[in-house]
């Protein structure tokens, strides 16, 4: 049985006193279930004042994006091994805004996902289509090219910290999700190139979350589907009230 992983991703919203608010309004909302975890991803900036207030033992904190090394003459980059010493445990890596408006190539998320493993840190690891990609029938051959040159040197040990977020580009911000009908069908190609790539045993296990337009409505559906273990959760996670229906989406 896998585990639910349900990730807000705040981007670059709120303030100090808002991610503050936030954090202390969502642990006391959040119930702790064993079937799934809660992890909230925020601004680097704002990530200590939110582990203040925040309860650790309900949601974890994470990073949205790390370097590949952990120190040194690299201007605006954020250090793994300083992220572990504050305490926080996740990072996202390779989400479409980073590939789209800063130049993020699959060549610097492979150095960043293996600085990020080596410095223990579980990883959320996005891929995605483009609309013109899924209109021209080549979201495989796009999705697996990611995850090719994404993993490569990345051994199966390593991988049990890897979680895979599926974020159709065109479904992100957009209103638009993807069906849970074909959320479903990605997410199980995915995990048939896990498989070829690794073992059976890996693609049985590792988590497969979907993000794009993910909403208190539609959470349940695209949540009940075999081959979806959780949801990144960008607009909808905003607001606690929001984000907490789709933590308990089944209740
Ligand atoms: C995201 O940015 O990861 C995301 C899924 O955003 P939204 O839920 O707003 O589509």
């Amino acid at each position: 049985m896998r585990k639910k992983l349900i990730a807000a991703n705040l981007k670059m919203h709120k303030n100090i006193d808002e991610a503050k608010k936030y954090i202390t309004k969502l642990s006391n909302l959040v119930v702790k279930k064993n079937d799934r975890d809660v992890v909230v991803a925020a601004s680097s900036i704002l990530l200590s004042e939110m582990k203040r207030a925040c309860n650790i033992s309900l949601i974890s904190l994470s990073a949205q994006n790390v370097h590949w090394e952990n120190s040194g003459a690299f201007t605006g980059e954020l250090s793994p091994k300083v992220l572990k010493d504050l305490g926080i445990n996740y990072t996202i890596l390779g989400h479409s805004e980073r590939r789209q408006y800063f130049g993020e190539s699959d060549n610097s998320l492979n150095k960043r996902l293996k600085n990020a493993i080596k410095n223990n840190l579980s990883v959320i690891f996005c891929i995605g289509e483009s609309l013109e990609e899924r209109q021209a029938n080549k979201t495989e051959e796009r999705l697996n090219s990611q995850i090719e040159k994404a993993f490569k040197g990345i051994s199966k040990e390593d991988m049990k910290n890897i979680s895979i977020a599926y974020e159709p580009i065109w479904a992100i911000g957009t209103g638009l999700s993807a069906t849970a009908l074909q959320a479903e069908e990605t997410h199980q190609a995915i995990r048939n190139t896990i498989e070829k790539l690794y073992d059976l045993e890996l693609a049985n296990n590792i988590q497969i979350l979907y993000g794009g337009s993910v909403k208190p409505k539609n959470a349940k559906e695209i949540l009940s589907q075999k081959n979806i273990d959780g949801v990144l959760v960008g607009g909808a996670s905003l607001d606690p009230n929001d984000f907490i229906k789709i933590i308990n989406f089944d209740s």
